[in-house]
């Protein structure tokens, strides 16, 4: 690639070697930088190089600004792949890098900037005539909550204007209920983001959660690659993603994918991207757009054969985007199913030692994970261990797929959260595509129960 030649990949576990993958793909040397806890990290062992950064807490090693961008002049890395969480979404970040002389692989600081803050982002979707959630212009003050309640209508959510993660989310159903919703979204805001700034949006109360895949080349060029629906999630957090959504027939998904990328196109958006929408009784309402690589990237890639971080690399480099948007074929179906070191009816974490791993195989399956026989999984991180992506020519040949391959699929140790699809792969609903934000939740609360 023309400018890049070494890559310092500013993250860890499954993503890390997903990178890492690309990079030797395209013939770029890798950097690897690491805490004292991910020294035998898979991505470490098969990076051309390595960096030790700090001890486990990420603050000190994989959040280090300094020690990253030290990395990069020790090993003469001449840019940056922040993968997803961590540095990803840090315009500060961008900036140092830039400043440094260093590409960061992903849109400019000011766009992330831009998204990062959810009115501003709102704003500039009306603008790009983006369709969003009905509901406050602006910030919410306590003052004048009743009176925006009532012009939106009630049930209505509190959101943190810096929120992820699902805090500093609270719903007024009544009301009654609104001063306490305001009160608590705005303390939870000001305890988790250090910003008690909230708005405002109509509750939608059964909607699916669905997201289109952009990339652009920042020089006024972008494609959208379809959408994946990730309705499928408990506290927020995505368990299980399809592509394409069950709800969607083919001039709903490329009436949505059009208004997206002609909105890159407008803004000069560099980089991939997930513009996140709500979607209830046949409208879409936007709620987020990320700057960044998501976790559920794969299924994507699946069904359109494109490498998403061949092209952010493409695009950070120069070399502009490798297809144009009549030539992507979208083909079959794919689920992928998020492999967390938790135990699958309770979620509490479960760290330790692998003492067995083996990784199903065949047409179809891929399985992004960086662990072996033998890891010691830190207690440090997040929980996610694995993605199993299944592939078919149709979303029934996919779930029999996922059917036979979780058979196959052995982790040995420690809890994971496997035996949950086994029993998801045989459900009646999921089998009718027919679930929406709560399906999961509800069914994990009824299952327990008996
Ligand atoms: P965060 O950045 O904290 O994840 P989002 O705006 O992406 O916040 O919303 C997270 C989740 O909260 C959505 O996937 C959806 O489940 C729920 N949600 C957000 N906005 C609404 C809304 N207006 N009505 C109903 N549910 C919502």
């Amino acid at each position: 690639m023309s400018n890049i030649s070494k890559i310092l990949i500013a993250n860890r576990g499954e993503i890390a070697l997903r990178v890492l993958r690309a990079c030797k793909e395209l013939g770029i040397a890798t950097v690897a930088v690491h805490s004292t806890a991910d020294a035998d990290a898979m991505h470490v062992r098969l990076a051309d190089e390595s960096v030790c950064i700090g001890p486990p807490p990420s603050r000190d090693s994989y959040l280090n600004i300094h020690q990253i961008v030290a990395a990069c002049e020790i090993t003469g890395a001449d840019a940056v792949h922040p993968g997803y969480g961590f540095l990803s979404e840090n315009a500060k970040f961008a900036d140092i890098l830039d400043a440094h002389g260093i590409t960061f692989i992903g849109p400019t600081a000011e766009h992330i900037r831009l998204m990062g803050d959810k009115i501003t982002a709102k704003k500039t979707a009306v603008e790009l005539g983006i369709p969003v959630v009905p509901g406050s212009d602006g910030e919410v003050l306590p003052e004048n909550a009743l009176k925006i309640a009532r012009e939106i209508g009630f049930p209505v959510l509190i959101k943190a204007t810096a929120g992820g993660g699902g805090r500093g989310m609270k719903v007024a159903k009544t009301e009654a209920e609104l001063e306490e919703a305001v009160s608590t979204a705005r303390s939870e805001a000001l305890a988790a983001f250090g910003n008690d700034a909230v708005y405002m949006e109509k509750y939608l109360g059964k909607p699916r959660h669905i997201e289109v895949q952009v990339v652009g080349d920042g020089a006024g060029n972008a494609i959208h690659l379809g959408e994946r629906d990730c309705s499928l999630q408990r506290r927020h957090q995505k368990v299980w993603e399809e592509a394409n959504s069950p709800a969607l027939n083919v001039e709903q998904r490329m009436k949505i994918g059009s208004i997206c990328a002609e909105a890159m196109k407008k803004m000069k958006y560099r980089g991939a991207g997930t513009i996140e929408f709500l979607y209830e009784n046949g409208e879409f309402y936007f709620i987020e757009m990320n700057t960044r690589l998501q976790v559920e990237h794969p299924i994507t890639e699946a069904i359109t054969g494109i490498d998403l971080v061949h092209e952010q690399i493409r695009v950070a480099s120069g070399a502009g985007l490798s297809v144009t948007q009549d030539q992507i074929v979208f083909s079959g179906h794919a689920i992928e199913c998020r492999i967390n070191a938790e135990d699958p009816r309770t979620f509490v974490p479960s760290p330790g030692t692998i003492t067995h791993f083996h990784a199903p195989g065949g047409l179809g399956v891929r399985v992004d994970s960086g662990v072996y026989a033998g890891y010691k999984i830190p207690p440090y991180y997040d929980s996610l261990i694995g993605k199993l992506i299944v592939h078919g020519r149709t979303r029934v040949e996919c779930m029999m797929r996922l059917r036979r391959v979780l058979d196959e699929f052995v982790v040995d140790g420690i809890k994971t959260t496997l035996p949950l699809f086994q029993d998801l792969v045989s459900n009646q609903d999921i089998a009718n595509g027919d679930y929406d934000i709560h399906w999961l939740e509800k069914y994990l609360a009824e299952t327990s129960a008996t």
